[in-house]
């Protein structure tokens, strides 16, 4: 008999494609990024969990003891953290099904800072299975992380965690069980289902088959152009390729470009406002550039949830004379590198020069908070705010546009497309490697 899961039925829930693959266990492997963000759900749980101490934990039991372990404390009205049940072919591992003197609460706990659309079927699905089962759920939460939360020494599951009741609206799901037929059906079937591409290749999450499914568009298909209700629009009417776009559609300006260059099969270059763009910067020019990780559980104190922290800068600094000496910073050790990073930043940043950065507001963000957890240094990091001017604005108004950009402009693809050069993954590895390291 194939099980449905709460995992495939969510999986159903963004494409009937995903579940039959998924289904089979035939889901491309997770990158590290998309490891690294489950170990940080599992992270939030240990903290969730000391919020019910009367709790027993029942994840370390396998499959068939779970479920009956889960009947035994249910009878006894215990608060169970990994409770499963069966209904039919239905089955779920929940987060936390608590007894409480009004009946028995659902809580799933989300390692995102605010509570989403799709948190909803997850539960409606376990409310329905535990129904079904004869348990009676009166109220149903999510447990999510307080973005404004501030480690100061060791972490205060209190304050770390909120809870939002979302009872009412899992109440208004009404087809688990119409859903759950279908997707039965889906998984059954011997190939797997031909599913148009769409909105949902994006939503809730990036499609783990993205890369299979769209590799049958055209190279340069609409869904490149920039205004994406006008691209899904041309789609839906079965326009894909940009050089099928008929002369009477209206493109925005940025699209008309991005059309041009696919057309004509060349480099677009408005030569006098990359000169306007030049010509005002101030020397010494400093490029500069951080890399970043970032937790859902803070490790560092006075840090939050998620907080990008900086680990690591470059910084080329070029004069007039078209010299260019390079500095940079990488932290060593386990402790929190933004002190030394911003002793050192402050000795070779000068006073005076433009500072240019691709994509400006991540660089302005880190520096933001710099400055706000490291008051002292107010100054003078506002003073190098001031002084930014962003690589990327040319590129975004379409200064410069090479086809090859395919509508985007992060220097993932600027890079490539100029230089023929690729551009590897070694960032990531790079802060997946001080991740590890801090452990
Ligand atoms: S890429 Fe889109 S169509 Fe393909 S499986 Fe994913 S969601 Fe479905």
């Amino acid at each position: 008999m194939n099980y449905l899961t709460k995992s495939l039925y969510m999986s159903g829930q963004q494409c009937p494609r995903i579940l039959w693959f998924s289904s089979r266990n035939q889901l491309p492997e997770l990158s590290l990024y998309d490891q690294h963000k489950f170990a940080q759900g599992r992270e939030l749980e240990k903290y969730v969990k000391k919020l019910f101490p009367d709790g027993t934990d029942l994840g370390n039991l396998e499959h068939g003891e779970n479920i009956k372990e889960t009947q035994n404390l249910i009878s006894k009205s215990k608060t169970i953290f990994e409770a499963s049940m069966v209904y039919k072919n239905l089955f779920f591992k929940g987060d936390i099904l608590e007894c409480s003197s009004d009946g028995w609460n659902l809580y799933e706990i989300k390692a995102s800072t605010e509570v989403k659309k799709e948190h909803i079927p997850d539960l409606a699905f376990q409310k329905f299975v535990c129904e079904k089962s004869g348990i009676n759920i009166k109220k149903c939460f999510i447990k999510y992380i307080n973005k404004e939360y501030i480690k100061r020494n060791s972490i205060d599951p209190i304050d770390l965690v909120l809870k939002e009741d979302v009872t009412e609206k899992v109440n208004q799901v009404k087809n688990v069980e119409e859903n759950s037929e279908e997707y039965i059906r889906i998984i059954e079937q011997g190939n797997p289902p031909e599913i148009l591409i769409s909105k949902n290749c994006n939503n809730p999450y990036v499609c783990p088959l993205k890369k299979a499914c769209w590799g049958n568009l055209p190279e340069y298909h609409v869904l490149q152009l920039t205004d994406w209700r006008k691209y899904w629009e041309l789609f839906e009417d079965g326009i894909l390729d940009i050089k099928d776009i008929p002369k009477n559609v209206k493109l925005s300006l940025k699209d008309q470009l991005i059309k041009k260059a696919v057309d004509e099969n060349k480099i677009l270059i408005t030569k006098d406002k990359i000169s306007d763009f030049l010509k005002d910067l101030q020397y010494p020019l400093y490029y500069f550039d951080f890399e970043t990780f970032d937790t859902a559980i803070p490790i560092f104190n006075q840090s939050k949830p998620y907080q990008k922290i900086p680990f690591q800068y470059s910084l080329h600094i070029q004069d007039e004379n078209n010299k260019v000496n390079h500095l940079d910073f990488l932290a060593q050790g386990e402790k929190d590198p933004r002190p030394s990073l911003l002793r050192k930043l402050k000795n070779e940043i000068g006073k005076t020069g433009d500072i240019i950065v691709y994509h400006k507001s991540f660089e302005i963000g880190i520096l933001k908070d710099l400055a706000r957890d490291f008051p002292e240094n107010k100054d003078w990091i506002e003073n190098m705010i001031d002084r930014i001017i962003d690589l990327e604005e040319p590129f975004k108004k379409l200064y410069y546009y090479h086809p090859k950009q395919k509508g985007k402009t992060s220097l993932k693809v600027v890079l490539p497309a100029i230089t023929g050069k690729d551009y590897s993954e070694d960032n990531r590895d790079r802060y997946l490697f001080y991740f590890k390291k801090l452990g």
